[in-house]
C-alpha cells in the first residue's frame, strides 16, 4: 500500500480504478501498514481533533507567556482586538491559529500536524470553518483523513521537516493539509483538492527556517496565522477551479528540489535570517544566559 502515497496522481487513479473516496484509500492504508481497523484511526482522529480544538481555547483563555518572553499572549490580543482587518471570522481565524500554537510553545498539549512547529495551523483552519459552515464531525474527521494523506505524499516526495526542507516544508505542508481540508469540506472533488494543494505550495515555496535563539517561536508562531490565511486563500481559487497550471506532483518535487539546495543555515540551525539578525543574536544570547542560570551549581548537593 505504500505506493499509494508516492504521488497525488497514483493516489487519484487508486480512487478511480476501486470505486473509492480519498479518505476510504488513506484508512485502507492504515488498515494494511499498522493493522489498524477503520475505528480505531477514526477513534484515534477524533481525540486529536479534541486536543486541536482544547488547545485553541487554552490559547485564547489562559496565560500564555513563554520562558524567553518572546511569546506574550498575542493570540487572545488579536482575537480580543475592537477592530476587524476583514471580517470577524477571519480574525478568528487568526487568533485560534496563533493560540493553539502559542500553547506548544509555552510548552503545552498539542497535535503535531504535521510537526509542533506547524501545530496552528490544522486547528485554527478547521476550528473556524466548522464554526461558519456547520460541518458535521464525521465530515472533519474524513477530512483529517485526507489531510494525512497530503502530508504523507508530501513527506515522501519532499520533506514535512524544517531542518530537512526548511519552513516550506513544516507551515507549508501543514497549510497544504489545511486547504485539501477546506475544499473537501466545501464539497469540492479530487481534482479541487489537489489543485488547492498545488496553489498552496506554490504560495509557501522557498520559506526558510530561521527560529530566534533556536526556539519554536519567533517567526514560528506568526507563521503558523499567514499559512492559516493561505490554506483559506488558496481553497477559494481552487473551490473556483482556477488551475495551478503547475500540477500538484510537479509542485511538491519543485518544493523538495528548493529544500535539498537551501544552505543548512536556514534549516532550523539558528544561524541565518532572522535568528542572525542583531536582535535575534542578542535574544540568543540572553536565553543562553538563564538557561546557564538555572542550572544547578557544580558540586552543589542535588537534593
Ligand atoms: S521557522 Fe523552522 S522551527 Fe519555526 S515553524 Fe518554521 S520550520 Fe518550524
Amino acid at each position: 500500500m505504500g505506493f499509494l502515497f508516492d504521488s497525488f496522481e497514483g493516489w487519484k487513479d487508486y480512487c478511480a480504478q476501486n470505486k473509492m473516496s480519498l479518505s476510504e484509500v488513506v484508512l485502507e492504508y492504515e488498515r494494511a501498514q499498522k493493522g489498524r481497523s477503520t475505528l480505531d484511526t477514526r477513534n484515534g482522529l477524533s481525540a486529536a481533533w479534541k486536543v486541536m480544538k482544547e488547545a485553541v481555547h487554552t490559547g485564547l483563555e489562559e496565560e500564555m507567556k513563554s520562558r524567553s518572553g518572546m511569546i506574550d499572549n498575542g493570540a487572545k490580543k488579536v482575537y480580543r482586538y475592537p477592530k476587524a482587518v476583514l471580517s470577524r471570522e477571519f480574525q478568528n481565524l487568526i487568533a485560534r491559529a496563533l493560540a493553539a500554537k502559542e500553547v506548544n510553545s509555552c510548552m503545552g498539549r498539542i497535535v503535531a500536524a504535521p510537526t509542533a512547529g506547524a501545530s496552528g495551523i490544522m486547528p485554527g483552519v478547521l476550528y473556524t470553518l466548522q464554526e461558519i459552515h456547520n460541518i458535521e464531525e464525521d465530515k472533519i474527521i474524513d477530512a483529517m483523513l485526507i489531510a494525512a494523506g497530503i502530508a504523507l505524499i508530501m513527506e515522501q516526495k519532499a520533506s514535512i521537516a524544517g531542518a530537512v526542507g526548511g519552513c516550506q516544508a513544516e507551515t507549508g505542508t501543514a497549510a497544504a493539509m489545511g486547504s485539501g481540508a477546506i475544499v473537501f469540506c466545501l464539497d469540492g472533488n479530487i481534482e479541487q483538492i489537489f489543485n488547492a494543494v498545488a496553489i498552496t505550495v506554490q504560495c509557501m515555496l522557498g520559506l526558510v527556517c530561521d527560529p530566534v535563539a533556536g526556539l519554536v517561536e519567533v517567526p514560528c508562531v506568526v507563521r503558523n496565522a499567514s499559512a492559516a490565511a493561505i490554506a483559506n486563500s488558496s481553497a477559494q481559487i481552487a473551490l473556483a477551479d482556477v488551475s495551478s497550471v503547475i500540477p500538484v506532483d510537479e509542485v511538491i518535487e519543485a518544493m523538495g528540489e528548493i529544500g535539498a539546495s537551501m544552505e543548512t543555515r536556514y534549516k532550523e540551525t539558528a544561524l541565518g535570517g532572522l535568528a542572525a539578525t542583531k536582535t535575534g543574536q542578542r535574544i540568543a544570547k540572553r536565553v543562553l544566559i538563564s538557561d546557564i542560570e538555572i542550572l544547578p551549581d557544580e558540586g552543589a548537593p542535588s537534593s
